[in-house]
C-alpha cells in the first residue's frame, strides 16, 4: 500500500526485520530506539504480545499506536485476560490464582484435573504443566519457577475455534470467517475455514463474544479470541491475541481482505470492510520438526516441489535462521472451491511432508 516500515527488533534475523526499509536492532524497551521510532512512524503497533506495554505508552506519546499498551497489557496477561472476560460476560474455564505459598492451600478441588500456566510469557503450549490433583500442584508450581500463575480446570474439548475481528477508532468492528484449529503438544497444526464441526449458532455467538471483547476493551487493531466448543456444546474462551494470529494466515490466500491488510487499515485510520471468503482453506503448519525427519543430525530443508504440483498450494516460508523442533517456520494454505477439495488436497501435502493425518 506504499508504506514505509519500520522494524524495531533485537534479532537482525527476525523475518519482519529482513522486509523491512529500516532496521532498528535493540531490545524492545531501548529508550533511544523507540524514540528513533516514533521520530519515524506515524503509527506503531505490534506482532508480537510480549513486548513490554510500557514501550507501547512510551510510543503512545508521540504518535499513534494500535493497539493501545493498555489492550495489550490485559492480553499479555492470563488473570487480567480472565479478568476482561467476566467483564464483557464471556465465559472461561474455572480458574484460580496462584502467586504466593499460602494460594496453593486454597486452590478449590473442583479445578482438578487441571492445567498451570505462567500468567505471563506463554505460547505454542510453553510454560504450562498437567497438575492431576492437589498432591502434584506444588511440584508443577516449582517446574515453572514458581512465577505468577493460573490454575485452569481441564475442559472436555470437542474443538477448538478463533475469532479474529478488526477495530477502527471509530468503533466500527469487522471479522474474518470463523477457523477451526486443531492444536498439536499445545502447538497450532491445522486450521480449517469454514469450520467443519461447528454449527451456524456456535459461529454467531463466537463472532459475538469477539466483538463484545473488542468494545469492551476500546480495542483498535486486529485481535485473536481463542474459544472451546465444549463437548456439552458451551463455547468459552481460552485466550486472546492483540495482533494478526497465525489462525488467520489463511486470510492471505483466502480472502479479498486479509488481516495484515486490516492491521495496515486500523494504522492507516482507514474504513474496514468485511473480509470475503472467496476459496474453502486448510492451512497447515510446517513446524522446524519436518528438517529433521529421518533422524537426521543436520536439518535440511523439505522438498516443497512435490507439494506446489498440487492445485490450489500456496507456501510461506518465514525465513527464519535457524530449524529447531517446535518453531514455526512457516505454513501452506490450500484453497479449493470446497472444504472437501482443500481438505483432500491438505491430507495429500500432509502425506507428503510426513505430517499425521488430521
Ligand atoms: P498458548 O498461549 O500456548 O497458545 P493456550 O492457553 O492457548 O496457550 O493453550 C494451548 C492449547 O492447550 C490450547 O489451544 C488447547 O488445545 C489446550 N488447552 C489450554 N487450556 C486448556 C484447558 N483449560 N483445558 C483443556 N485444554 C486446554
Ligand atoms: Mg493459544
Amino acid at each position: 500500500m506504499g508504506f514505509g516500515v519500520v522494524v524495531l527488533e533485537p534479532d537482525g534475523h527476525a523475518p519482519a526485520a529482513r522486509v523491512a526499509d529500516t532496521k532498528l536492532l535493540a531490545p524492545y524497551d531501548d529508550e533511544a530506539s523507540l524514540a528513533e521510532l516514533s521520530r519515524l512512524c506515524a503509527a506503531v503497533t505490534t506482532e508480537f504480545e510480549n513486548v513490554p506495554a510500557a514501550s507501547l505508552h512510551r510510543l503512545a506519546a508521540h504518535c499513534s499506536t494500535a493497539p493501545e499498551a493498555a489492550a495489550v497489557e490485559v492480553c499479555q496477561h492470563r488473570l487480567r485476560e480472565k479478568a476482561q472476560f467476566a467483564a464483557a460476560g464471556v465465559p472461561c474455564a474455572a480458574h484460580a490464582a496462584l502467586r504466593t505459598e499460602a494460594d496453593l492451600a486454597g486452590i478449590p478441588p473442583s479445578l482438578f484435573p487441571g492445567i498451570l500456566k505462567t500468567a505471563r510469557m506463554g505460547y505454542d503450549g510453553k510454560g504450562q504443566r498437567p497438575v492431576d490433583d492437589a498432591a502434584a500442584l506444588a511440584g508443577a508450581w516449582n517446574d515453572l519457577g514458581r512465577a505468577e500463575c493460573v490454575l485452569e480446570a481441564r475442559l472436555a474439548i470437542r474443538c477448538e475455534l478463533s475469532v479474529i475481528v478488526a477495530r477502527g477508532a471509530d468503533g466500527h468492528c469487522v471479522h474474518l470467517p470463523v477457523q477451526q484449529n486443531l492444536h498439536r503438544g499445545g502447538i497450532l497444526a491445522v486450521t480449517r475455514v469454514p469450520a467443519p464441526d461447528a454449527d451456524a449458532a456456535t459461529i454467531a455467538s463466537a463472532v459475538a463474544m469477539a466483538h463484545r471483547l473488542a468494545e469492551a476493551m476500546d480495542y483498535v487493531g486486529v485481535l485473536c479470541v481463542e474459544l472451546f466448543i465444549l463437548d456439552d456444546g458451551q463455547l468459552v474462551a481460552n485466550e486472546m491475541a492483540p495482533r494478526p494470529h497465525n489462525s488467520g494466515h489463511y486470510s492471505i490466500d483466502a480472502c479479498d481482505v486479509s488481516q495484515f491488510e486490516l492491521q495496515v487499515r486500523t494504522l492507516a485510520g482507514w474504513p474496514l470492510v468485511a473480509p470475503r471468503q472467496h476459496s474453502a482453506a486448510v492451512m497447515l503448519n510446517l513446524l522446524g520438526d519436518l528438517w529433521f525427519t529421518g533422524g537426521l543430525e543436520k536439518p535440511s530443508e523439505p522438498e516443497w516441489a512435490p507439494l506446489l504440483e498440487l492445485p490450489g498450494v500456496h507456501l510461506h516460508l518465514y525465513g527464519k535462521a535457524e530449524a529447531r523442533r517446535g518453531r514455526k517456520m512457516g505454513h501452506l494454505t490450500v484453497t479449493a472451491v470446497s472444504a472437501g477439495q482443500a481438505c483432500r488436497v491438505a491430507l495429500q501435502c500432509a502425506e507428503r511432508l510426513g505430517i499425521e493425518r488430521f
